[in-house]
């Protein structure tokens, strides 16, 4: 499937993997914070942390929505794929794209 699908034809898997990286990346210093492996002298420091851990997480998110576009018209699929399935479908249905769901451009 993944073979056939317009992300991959047009070399943009890496965009989804540096976006799925970067949020997991946020994810864990999160969770080191939260789970108190990650420790810091002052209060402050920690919610500096927390607040860096969310916006590494986030950054990862936006970059996948906005980064992954079509070629020819400039769509960005992520996004417009999250919009249509929803959360739970999402990759799936970006991964069996073969054209441009808003200019049909295959390339
Ligand atoms: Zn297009």
């Amino acid at each position: 499937m993944f073979a056939q699908s317009l992300i991959r034809r047009t070399g943009q898997g890496w965009k989804l993997l540096v976006g799925w990286l970067t949020s997991a990346l946020g994810l864990v210093l999160l969770a080191l914070i939260v789970g108190g492996v990650l420790r810091t002298n002052t209060p402050a420091a920690t919610l500096g942390l927390l607040v860096l851990g969310v916006l590494v997480g986030a950054g990862g998110l936006t970059w996948t929505a906005v980064s992954v576009r079509c070629v020819a018209c400039g769509e960005r699929l992520v996004w417009r794929t999250i919009r249509t399935y929803g959360w739970a479908d999402w990759l799936p249905q970006l991964l069996a794209i073969r054209d441009c769901p808003r200019c049909g451009g295959t390339s």
